[in-house]
């Protein structure tokens, strides 16, 4: 299929909106009202450092809402002022936070159902409004909305968008896109949708492995096994690995991106020669502004003296669990939490382990004076990270105090 000739058709379309409908001031007033917070503001004030009784908050010198959640929440707040008896659906969360998501749902703008892990667009009718979330959606799920002539807000961010055309050059090239990513994530099945042939790869591991592959051959079976779900139909490792492009899930940690293209770029310079690499190797840089910022902070956050980090976002949500690795690469006892109600009690906290396993983990908050890194990912509002703060505040002050 032509994405490319797709996406410019839509986007000719009536039908299609990316820009919001002129109510920006109304919608940035509410905004702040729900998701911004006095207390976080006070902190950046003071240079990102909060001392109250036996605790310091050290906050990452960036952190939270990035531009593209920002414009996403918007332009589906303005959606619900534009049509507003109109039946709103979203194809999926519109970003990964669970108290943004629940506004949604207030707002009545209700998520596609999902039946034996399909979604069931039957629900959507010609006249209702259907948004595509920050992350975006799949090439497949725009022509069933489109087919439909309902109408479509996308709010997918530009730099997802860029990745998106990098595949798409990838195909017209005929190079196979090696995609840096999480195959079950919503941004990489869109961006494969885009993509011609591609194999998604999760870490410099998997990467290694296919690496090995192209330079000395290997079980065919097992490596088809193992990208059973992970790489376009008909995929051979037999002649789809000659000529490979990089592109990633915007929110993968950059440096692993960056070893993971320097690879196949020696991989490739190996077996076809250096004068011949331009014929078998393509590389962008597809990882986001906001995400590398994140990223950075967190580096030089984990350089300080911390008690412990605590790394606040959505479960499934990809940069936070980056934030998350870094601090645990430094050998920092971290936790990461998605609300506050995750902390149970000053002996008790509930939290994600990079496994994706839901633990407790007891006497978590150390005694007498302790230094806290704190961070969020890209989807998290202040208000959910004031919340955390002023918890701990709390629990602190009242043992000080018993
Ligand atoms: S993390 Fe990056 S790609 Fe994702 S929404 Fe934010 S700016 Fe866009």
């Amino acid at each position: 299929m032509d994405t490319k000739a797709f996406k410019r058709s839509l986007q000719n379309s009536e039908n299609y909106n990316r820009k919001g409908f002129g109510h920006q001031a109304e919608v940035a007033t509410q905004l702040k009202s729900e998701y911004q917070s006095n207390l976080i503001q006070e902190i950046r004030d003071r240079n990102y450092v909060l001392k109250r009784g036996d605790v310091t908050i050290r906050l990452a010198q960036a952190f939270g809402f990035c531009w593209g959640v920002e414009r996403a929440v918007a332009i589906a707040y303005e959606t619900r002022k534009h049509f507003p008896t109109e039946r709103i659906w979203i194809t999926n969360e519109i970003i990964h936070n669970p108290s943004v998501n629940q506004r949604m749902q207030e707002m009545q703008v209700g998520f596609i159902p999902v039946e034996a892990g399909k979604k069931d667009f039957s629900v959507v009718g010609n006249k209702d409004v259907v948004i595509l979330p920050a992350f975006g959606a799949s090439v497949q799920e725009m022509q069933i909305l489109n087919d439909k002539g309902c109408q479509i807000v996308d709010t997918t961010c530009p730099w997802v968008s860029k990745v998106w055309n990098t595949v798409e050059k990838h195909k017209k090239r005929e190079y196979t896109s090696i995609i840096h990513g999480k195959y079950k994530h919503e941004e990489t099945i869109a961006t494969s949708s885009f993509a011609g042939k591609y194999l998604i790869v999760l870490n410099l591991k998997e990467a290694q492995y296919v690496a090995d592959y192209i330079l000395h051959g290997g079980n065919r079976e097992e490596f088809l096994q193992k990208f059973a779900k992970a790489c376009s139909p008909g995929f051979d490792p037999d002649q789809d690995l000659e000529r490979v492009g990089i592109a990633n899930q915007t929110t993968m940690l950059k440096s692993e991106t960056e070893q993971i293209g320097k690879l196949f770029e020696r991989t490739m310079m190996q077996k076809y020669s250096p004068t011949e690499l331009n014929q078998h190797f393509q590389t962008f840089n597809t990882i986001c502004d906001a995400t590398q910022e994140r990223q950075d902070a967190m580096l030089e956050l984990v350089e300080h003296k911390l008690d412990l980090m605590i790394v606040i976002g959505g479960f499934n949500s990809s940069n936070t669990t980056q934030l998350q690795q870094i601090a645990q690469e430094k050998g920092l006892p971290s936790y990461h939490i998605d609300c506050v109600e995750r902390i149970k009690s000053i002996a008790s906290i509930q939290h994600r382990q990079l496994n994706g396993d839901l633990v407790i983990t007891d006497n978590w908050l150390p005694k007498g004076e302790i230094v806290i890194g704190v961070t969020s990912g890209a989807s998290t509002p202040d208000k959910v990270v004031e919340d955390i703060i002023e918890k701990i505040f709390a629990l602190k002050a009242t043992v000080a105090v018993s």
